[in-house]
């Protein structure tokens, strides 16, 4: 790298909410683009905001089991929009001064990039952009990631950024930042291509305490309620060999133990895809854990893949289960059929799983959604000896459910990305109740 490249400073933002946890999440694309601006001869540096072990905080972050853990945070006043809602909201992450002395010592960039994730999450992205702007007035700020991709022009007219990005952007960045800086040359990654991608830097964090995994981007399914084909309209995968090279890269460079896949096609095509690079992860030696926040396919979960997955470390498993009915459900979804979540039960515990490694997703705060069904879709997972985890429901626009969940709102879900909070249950007419949301929490602790 030349010493006179120009420098790039990347920045994942603060999330402000309700509740906030870090549960293996960091921003794969943005350190993908890290990694790849490097890759092209640029310097770069990175500030996460969401750092939990940020060098300069006067307590070292927590550390769960497995590498999560709460991120620092300081209670802020609720938009205003929000009033009604009955909850404390806060900023999460390094507090702003932290934030502010992080810019001023990082070389002066030429362009600064920001990513962003749930598209209610942007009021930390504006907070941001505002201070980057004051800091650092005449260099181009460029906002990429979920929000804008899912709602580009709320992005366009609010975020106060200079160049506004959608999609899958490695390229289009690339583009930008060298017409910006009027450097760089020859691309030298095929955006198509994964295995041409370089690595995630993870080592720009201070610490690493896991790393999130992408073995591929999309899925071949199609739900209602979710973005997945909007966000990646094509399945594409990395080769085993190239996925197994990363694991063994980050456990044996930088002594990572635990990994977290957020791929939304894991399973699929086990055959080519998930058994090579358990294989893989076995024939290496490499001793590390497990973790699937993302949901797996439930169908897929064959006897052979749960015991190669226990065999190769898995700890934590999460199952796409969604609701446990199966009657009316082809509007939704077509990703599981009746059996099939007991056969994968079956096949995960004759693996030796033990139940507590264990969980099945089910969808809470659908439109018009009948709480008796989600009673039953409870006691159903709990029967069958696993974790119910209610994983509360965030309409997304795009997606075929979009257009049922606005009907369904007290909210203007259209006029503003703020009420896409899952933890406000937008699309129920009633409002907020803890009440309600305690029942059904202690219905799938107790
Ligand atoms: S199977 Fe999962 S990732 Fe795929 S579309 Fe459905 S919810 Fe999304």
């Amino acid at each position: 790298m030349q010493n006179d490249a120009p420098h790039i400073l990347l920045i994942n933002p603060w999330i402000h909410d309700f509740a906030a946890y870090d549960f293996w999440a960091k921003p794969i694309g943005l350190l993908t683009i890290a990694s790849i601006l490097r890759m092209h001869g640029y310097q770069v540096s990175y500030i996460d905001c969401l750092d939990r072990f940020h060098p300069k905080m006067s307590h070292p972050g927590n550390v769960d089991r497995f590498g999560k853990g709460h991120y620092l945070k300081r209670q802020i006043p609720k938009p205003e929009k929000l009033y009604d809602v009955p909850r404390n909201y806060s900023r999460y992450g390094i507090p702003e001064r932290l934030v502010r002395k992080t810019i001023e010592e990082s070389p002066r960039p030429e362009v600064v990039l920001i990513t962003s994730l749930m598209t209610y999450w942007y009021p930390g992205v504006i907070a941001l952009i505002e201070i980057v702007r004051h800091m650092l007035p005449w260099v181009p700020v460029v906002l990429g990631g979920i929000y804008p991709t899912l709602c580009h022009d709320h992005a366009v007219r609010h975020a106060g950024a200079d160049y506004v990005l959608s999609g899958e952007s490695e390229a289009a960045v690339i583009e930008l930042v060298d017409r910006l800086t009027a450097f760089g040359g020859e691309q030298r990654f095929i955006p198509d291509d994964l295995d041409t991608h370089p690595y995630p830097a993870f080592d720009l964090q201070s610490f690493i305490p896991y790393v999130p995994i992408l073995t591929g981007r999309g899925c071949p399914f199609d739900c209602a309620y979710c973005a997945s084909r909007f966000l990646n309209p094509k399945l594409r995968r990395r080769s085993p060999e190239h996925v197994v090279e990363e694991i063994a890269y980050w456990h044996e460079k930088h002594s990572v133990l635990d990994f977290a896949f957020y791929d939304d096609a894991l399973l699929i095509d086990a055959d080519s895809h998930i058994i090579p690079i358990l294989e893989g992860v076995l024939a290496r030696g490499l001793e590390v854990r497990f973790h699937t926040p993302n949901a797996l396919h439930i169908r897929p979960l064959s006897r052979e893949v749960a015991r190669l997955m226990f065999r190769a470390g898995f700890k934590t498993i999460r199952l796409g289960l969604e609701m446990a009915f199966f009657d009316d459900r082809e509007g939704m979804d077509s990703k599981v059929g009746p059996g099939e979540f007991q056969q994968a039960v079956d096949y995960l515990k004759g693996a030796c799983f033990k139940e507590e490694a264990i969980g099945a997703y089910l969808l809470h705060g659908l439109p018009g959604q009948d709480l008796s069904e989600l009673e039953a879709s409870v006691k159903m997972v709990k029967s069958c000896g696993v974790r119910p985890i209610l994983a509360q429901y965030s309409p997304i626009p795009h997606t075929a459910l979009w257009p049922e969940a606005v009907r369904a709102s007290r909210y203007d879900l259209v006029s503003d990305p703020i009420f896409h909070n899952n933890s406000i249950f937008p699309c129920q007419k009633e409002p907020f109740s803890w009440e309600r949301v305690g029942y059904f929490k202690l219905l799938a602790q107790g």
